[in-house]
């Protein structure tokens, strides 16, 4: 049974939401609607879906709410005007009601390099990270997991991977990790030979086997640049070696990745894939709450299987494991160089199966730096970026 709230918690916990229109923002939404008595949201932002966010603010009352986009601000101040809810104007007002506001958790759950911003400014006014935003740990995991460290603030892991290995690693030392085997679904393509990859429609590549998400990490799951991504969120969430990181596809999505020790013992962690779950166990961390979620009926019977990845065929995820072993900028070159790449594939302005051509020969024009500064981190994003579109536009 749950605990009612008062021998839970001592007062309800303040948590905002960065991205909360979005698939991360609305299941997060979902989880604390079905534990109100327990959570106070105190501030909600998004890009521009003033509607959506508007609806929301109406239901949960945050304190504050921002929109990245300005014409979209100006919708969503005319639609709560009636409402005691504070319209933030200016992105340096919202990281200041970071500091001013009492907040247990931050959701990060905005899409791509843009929450890289958002990140350092939660982490440097101390607040706990729950983190769906892998790719700011991609461009720069290594500043944010020293200003976890200098701030004492927490980083939780939302994507169902790392979810699971925080998990399997929950009463277990450092030394005692071999390795990390990160499950893939292997995405709609997994058994596709390379022929077949290039003929792909993005309505196919839009279309995931196991899980509904945001459209560019649907791409992603399908190109296994997502998997890419998340054996660089993994190497800094759980400071590990490159050569420690393993990846396996799984087609079924239920064991959701792996820890094997040093001893030999291996273990899983399972659910039905349902991104509620990694969602609640971060908000509840380190309590476990009752939660409606589908079971297991191990009165059926459930296969699971696990298959190699071809790395010749998946480009992507080699990529990504040259850009880790690399170090330095090059995780942020990559990344910048999927995002442009993904934006075209979505605005069918590139083919699908041109992503990872994209990445490489970006990757392979850049210029090293070892030890780069977020601001460097910036400008290489944007500079990769121009770099991206003059090749696609180049290539088209
Ligand atoms: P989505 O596209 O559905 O939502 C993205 C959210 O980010 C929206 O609320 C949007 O308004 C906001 N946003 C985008 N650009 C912004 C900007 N410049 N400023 C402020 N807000 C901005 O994406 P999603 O599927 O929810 O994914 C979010 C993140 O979580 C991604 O990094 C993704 O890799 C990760 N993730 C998602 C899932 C999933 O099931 N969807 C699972 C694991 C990890
Ligand atoms: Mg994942």
């Amino acid at each position: 049974m749950n605990k009612p709230a008062a021998t839970l918690f001592h007062h309800q916990k303040g948590i905002a939401i960065f991205g909360s229109t979005g698939s991360i923002g609305r299941q997060t939404l979902e989880v604390i609607a079905q534990n109100r008595e327990l959570f106070k949201l105190k501030l909600l932002t998004a890009h521009s879906n003033h509607k959506l966010l508007a609806q929301q603010s109406i239901l949960f009352r945050p304190e504050a709410v921002y929109l990245a986009n300005p014409e979209s601000q100006i919708e969503l101040k005319k639609i709560l005007k009636p409402y005691k809810i504070r319209v933030i104007d200016h992105d340096d007002e919202l990281y200041q009601t970071l500091h001013q506001v009492d907040l247990h958790l931050v959701v990060l759950a905005i899409v791509g390099f843009a929450g890289l911003k958002p990140a350092v400014k939660i982490l440097e006014a101390g607040k706990n990270l729950a983190i769906a935003n892998k790719e700011s740990l991609v461009v720069a995991g290594k500043q944010m997991m020293d200003l976890a460290r200098k701030m004492k603030a927490q980083i939780l892991p939302i994507d169902s991977e790392h979810s699971a290995i925080f998990q399997c690693l929950m009463g277990e030392k450092q030394e005692h990790i071999e390795k990390v085997i990160l499950t893939a679904s292997g995405g709609p393509f997994l058994n596709y030979s390379s022929r077949e990859i290039e003929k792909v429609t993005l309505s196919q590549a839009l279309t995931h086997p196991t899980w509904e998400m945001g459209k560019k990490i649907t791409i992603d799951s399908a190109s296994l640049m997502n998997k890419g991504l998340e054996v660089i969120e993994a190497k800094w969430l759980f400071n590990l070696n490159p050569d420690q990181i393993d990846v396996v596809a799984h087609p079924q999505s239920l064991v959701h990745s792996m820890v094997q020790f040093t001893d030999g013992s291996v273990k899983a962690q399972m659910s039905p894939p349902n991104m509620q779950g990694p969602i609640q166990f971060a908000l509840f961390y380190p309590h476990r709450q009752m939660s409606a979620l589908t079971r297991f009926n191990f009165s059926e019977t459930i296969n699971l299987s696990f298959q190699p990845i071809d790395l010749k065929k998946f480009r992507n995820l080699a990529l990504a494991f040259e850009a880790l072993k690399k170090g330095g900028n090059m995780p942020a070159i990559l990344n910048a160089a999927n995002e442009a790449a993904v934006a075209a594939v979505l605005k069918n302005e590139l083919p699908f199966y041109k992503i990872s051509l994209i990445v490489e020969k970006i990757m392979s024009h850049a210029v090293f730096v070892l030890n780069p500064s977020l601001d460097e981190l910036e400008q290489i994003h944007f500079e990769t970026i121009i770099k991206s579109n003059e090749l696609i536009r180049s290539i088209n």
